[in-house]
């Protein structure tokens, strides 16, 4: 049985596997620049950001309808279950959908579904964070916020924000606006900062935007005095090591900060960002630190432990409380 945990950090259109990529194309008649799988499988071993992007973006365009939507949310679920997720808060990208003239209720009620019914197939609680690009406009964003009212909790399922996509350029202050008019609808924020940008975007995201939890946030150990509001603050990061070595934010596994940020006692987690993409789910992320950092057993419990402490489960503490009652009870092997 695998070490129980939360997964914070996961973008839903991260995690199309290349067989449920051409079924979904034969379903709805696209064509994909791939002879098959075998040749797409090679394409995620893209070299750079770039291509990854480019990869990314190019095969969205097989995600059309409810079901669609539906079918992913349900393959993450299954493989996160199987990996020892049994708390998933899901981030999607809204505008990569509207762009390309998927509307936003498709989106949600497909995704929706899966997770609706998630607990039951599953065994995995879910919640659901509309992730803004920042690399469109700080209007844009607004724009998505407002086409997103109809499905926010406790009506619909989004209960949160975030903000993803290229750092560099984009610092957290351009989207000021659209977090206050998320903190006045209640929605719970998150921002990627500290992946590729400078730690300053970190102190911007939790200042300006009032984040409650930043996403990677590795550069934070370039500044000590960051790193002191971070722990003081029980911030959480929600790090993804094996996607820090395919984007080269470190240049391998075994380069990598969580050692050292769980000594300085920062609330890390580990999450998979983009897995079909990044060589592996939660629990791959997992298995890779202990390999290639020598984490021992109770460094692993904490990070377990740390992801439900960190996740947003303030509406059911008793949920949160049994979730870290199977952590703290796990006997390693
Ligand atoms: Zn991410």
């Amino acid at each position: 049985m695998p070490l129980p945990k939360a997964e914070l950090h996961l973008h839903i259109e991260g995690t199309l596997e290349p067989e449920l990529a051409f079924a979904l194309a034969a379903r709805n008649g696209v064509t994909l620049p791939y002879a098959d799988t075998e040749e797409l499988r090679k394409a995620y071993e893209f070299a750079d950001l770039q291509s990854f992007l480019n990869l990314y973006y190019g095969l969205m365009a097989v995600l059309r309808t409810e079901d669609d939507f539906a079918d992913l949310a349900d393959a993450y679920l299954a493989r996160a279950a199987a990996q020892g997720v049994r708390h998933a808060e899901i981030f999607f990208d809204p505008q990569a959908h509207l762009a390309r003239g998927v509307g936003m209720g498709t989106v949600v009620a497909g995704l929706g579904r899966a997770l609706d019914r998630s607990e039951a197939v599953h065994g995995v609680s879910t919640q659901l964070i509309m992730c803004f690009l920042r690399d469109e406009s700080a209007g844009s964003a607004m724009e998505t916020l407002e086409a997103a009212k109809p499905y926010l909790a406790p009506r619909g399922p989004i209960i949160g924000v975030g903000l993803d996509s290229a750092e560099v350029g984009h610092p957290p202050a351009k989207f000021a606006e659209v977090y206050g008019a998320a903190a006045a609808l209640g929605l719970r924020r998150v921002a990627h900062a500290g992946e590729e940008g400078p730690p300053a975007y970190i102190t911007e995201a939790l200042d300006v935007l009032g984040a409650e939890r930043i996403d990677h946030g590795l550069r934070c150990m370039e500044d000590p005095e960051l790193v002191d509001r971070l722990v003081r603050d029980r911030v959480p990061l929600t790090l993804c090591p094996l996607s820090n070595v395919r984007l080269r934010a470190v240049d391998v596994l075994a380069e990598h900060p969580l050692p050292k940020m769980l000594d300085a006692g920062l609330l890390c987690t580990v999450n998979s960002d983009d897995p079909a993409y990044f060589g592996g789910y939660a629990g791959d992320n997992f298995r890779a630190v202990r390999e290639a950092l020598g984490l021992s057993p109770e460094r692993l419990r904490e990070l377990a432990r740390n992801s439900f402490v960190a996740s947003f489960l303030e509406h059911d503490e008793e949920r949160r409380a049994r979730y870290i009652a199977e952590v703290e009870a796990y006997e390693f092997r």
